[in-house]
């Protein structure tokens, strides 16, 4: 049995290679769910859908997000609306009061769906209205992953990391945002000062998360630190379970070059060194960690090394065989 901890980038890469080396019936993947918003009354989860779709084998590989060829009338047609009416000038958030009204899960980052400033397309938007559909009608986050991991066959089991709200909020030195703003709306230019994971001192991990922490051995799979990993960090339950589980982190960085994403930038707004080295320090519970070839970090715990740029499923096959021989020697 083997945890993995995902973003949406980075572990889902490493995933595409990883179940020939782990076997997908005894792998469980916890999805970050901090970068998660309400949008137009539709709860989006972007980091467990992209393992969603690349598990049902529908991903997007040139974005990351999203379904192959997937269609966007709805969403052509509500930029087109707002546009004629001069509403286009998003994201347009909820109004504070309604910001911990409704839907207890989308807490904080609630969004109307006048310009939807977040690309959906029409069958990506058909896993958001059951999702929430089903959150309506009383199922818990976890259990409607598993329903939509079930329709896309996926053979490996996804979780969120929990059922509770957690809102990634970036601080710019002019005001706060959320974590999707900062990286869809302006494209992850604004000033970080400070980040902040609200909600994260009530949250409880899912119970199928933190079984899957206990039982297992835990993998992060390449990942930003902060804003992927960091929502789970947040929560007390989870850095109890990591801190007595065997765990393997891949570095998202070749020393202090990061392979894509604001990863260094919110590393260094939040006070750790952008680079493999601060990602140890980011992760002390860690027991070994996969660094490039070319990394030369020095690090107090065992380090199997390779090349770690993940391009097709035989560069991630390679990692994943790296990632085996870290947990050997964790
Ligand atoms: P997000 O949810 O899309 O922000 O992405 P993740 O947190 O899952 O992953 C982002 C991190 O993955 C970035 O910091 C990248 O440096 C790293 N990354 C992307 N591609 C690769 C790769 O091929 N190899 C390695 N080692 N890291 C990668």
């Amino acid at each position: 049995m083997v945890t993995f901890l995902s973003g949406g980038t980075g572990t889902p890469k490493l995933l595409d290679g990883a179940l020939s080396v782990f076997s997908p019936a005894e792998t469980t993947v916890v999805g970050n769910t901090g970068d998660d918003v309400e949008l137009g009354g539709l709860l989006v989860c972007p980091d467990i859908d992209t393992v969603l779709f690349q598990q049902g084998g529908v991903l997007n590989r040139e974005t990351w997000w999203g379904i192959a060829d997937d269609t966007a009338e709805t969403h052509d047609e509500l930029q087109r609306l707002a546009e004629s009416a001069g509403l286009a000038d998003g994201p347009r958030y909820l109004p504070d009061e309604r910001q911990t009204a409704g839907r207890k899960i989308a807490r904080w980052r609630r969004f109307s769906g006048v310009a939807e400033f977040m690309h959906l397309g029409d069958r990506d938007r058909a896993v958001h209205v059951t999702r929430t559909g089903l959150l309506d009608e009383g199922y818990t986050l976890t259990e409607t992953t598993r329903i939509l991991a079930d329709a896309f066959d996926s053979p490996v089991d996804i979780v969120p990391m929990s059922d509770d709200p957690v809102a990634s909020i970036v601080r710019t030195p002019e005001r706060e945002m959320h974590f999707q703003e900062f990286w869809v709306a302006h494209g992850g230019d604004p000033d970080i000062v400070d980040v902040e994971f609200r909600g994260g001192d009530d949250a409880e991990p899912s119970s199928a998360a933190l079984s899957a922490l206990t039982d297992d051995p835990v993998v992060i799979g390449p990942s930003n630190p902060v804003t992927s990993i960091g929502p789970m960090l947040a929560l007390d339950g989870v850095r109890t379970a990591l801190e007595s589980a065997t765990v393997v982190a891949v570095s998202p960085f070749v020393e202090d070059r990061v392979f894509s994403g604001p990863a260094g930038k919110l590393m260094a707004a939040v006070g750790y060194d952008p680079s493999t080295a601060g990602v140890a320090e980011a992760y002390p519970f860690a027991d070994a960690f996969v660094l490039d070839d070319d990394d030369d970090t020095d690090l107090d715990r065992p380090v199997v090394r390779t090349d770690t740029k993940m391009n097709d499923t035989d560069d991630s096959e390679r990692v994943a065989h790296a990632v085996s021989q870290a947990l050997e020697v964790a």
